[in-house]
């Protein structure tokens, strides 16, 4: 009898801390994913941009601010669930606006990006200074959101590599060229195996492929983030998953040059190959109306003068 009743408090214990875990991690959301101890990832509503929250023994780092400041105070009520460290470092993968806007929610916070990051934003910021009272009227609850809204730029910006040792994390940031934006890097942190890619893939989406940006570039990328051996990766938008996210880019890069560089040797044009290329495979992809930028790309990585 006193061993059922032992064994009956036990059975109690054990599924009251099932349901503490399940509670607690349904007060998360479905948006918010426990990769390592201390490393989470918050990811966007469909295709937009995915953050990190690292916990650290000196208070909290940030990876990216989230899409617009709905979502930076999204990911800042996910920082205060889970502790109440505030926030010190914030790392940009890279300094576009759907990125970095939030950057006032964190205030105080150390902001980190690739050289060139606060030279992107201020160019951006100029070329569109009606921006922020535009996004504020897309809804009431925008509006709310950019309440003290300031413009903030990095605070350090470095070259090449950086090491940040902070609250017993390691954290390594690592320049990409030429993938995405003028200030790109992959952040990763070595003991938890885990990479946040920045834009240089994104997922089931056609990436948008600027003059800068060469597919060499974005291939050597891949290879660079899958030497590290990562067991979990965060693109800059869409699903987080793992080095299957650089294959199926790969793959898509691979063809795609095929067809081009077939069409090329047949004497077409750049601009009739525009027409005339079909990725068939990818039809479902998301922003296909990016596909311009990338059949230019795979001309000019096949030799093609533009
Ligand atoms: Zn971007």
């Amino acid at each position: 009898m006193r061993f059922m009743t032992m064994k009956s408090a036990m059975l109690a214990l054990v599924a009251s801390i099932a349901l503490t875990g399940a509670a607690f991690a349904q007060d998360l959301g479905p948006r918010v994913k426990k990769l390592a101890d201390g490393v989470y990832d918050h990811t966007g509503n469909g295709f937009d941009s995915n953050s990190g929250i690292i916990l650290t023994d000196e208070g909290v780092i940030v990876v990216d601010t989230g899409q617009n400041p709905i979502e930076s105070r999204d990911i800042m009520a996910t920082v205060k669930k889970l502790t109440s460290m505030p926030v010190r470092i914030v790392i940009d993968t890279e300094p576009h606006a759907d990125h970095t806007t939030g950057h006032f929610v964190f205030p105080g916070a150390v902001i980190i990006a690739a050289a060139g990051g606060g030279d992107s934003m201020r160019a951006a910021d100029r070329a569109a200074p009606n921006r922020i009272q535009t996004m504020a009227g897309t809804s009431p609850e925008m509006k709310a959101a950019l309440e003290g809204y300031k413009f903030i730029t990095p605070t350090i910006e470095y070259h090449d590599r950086m090491t940040i040792n902070f609250g017993g994390k390691t954290i390594e940031l690592i320049t990409m060229k030429g993938v995405h934006s003028e200030s790109d890097n992959a952040v990763w942190l070595p003991r938890e195996r885990v990479v946040f890619s920045a834009s240089a893939f994104v997922v089931n989406q056609i990436n948008i492929l600027r003059p800068f940006v060469t597919i060499p570039d974005i291939l050597a990328a891949g290879k660079m983030m899958r030497a590290l051996k990562p067991q979990f990766v965060v693109p800059g938008h869409g699903t987080p998953g793992t080095v299957k996210i650089f294959d199926d880019g790969e793959k898509y890069y691979a063809l795609l040059m095929d067809r081009v560089g077939a069409l090329r040797k047949q004497g077409k044009s750049l601009d009739d190959i525009k027409k005339e290329v079909k990725m068939p495979e990818y039809a479902s992809w998301g922003s296909q109306d990016r596909m311009p930028t990338n059949v230019e790309a795979a001309y000019k990585a096949l030799g093609g003068k533009i």
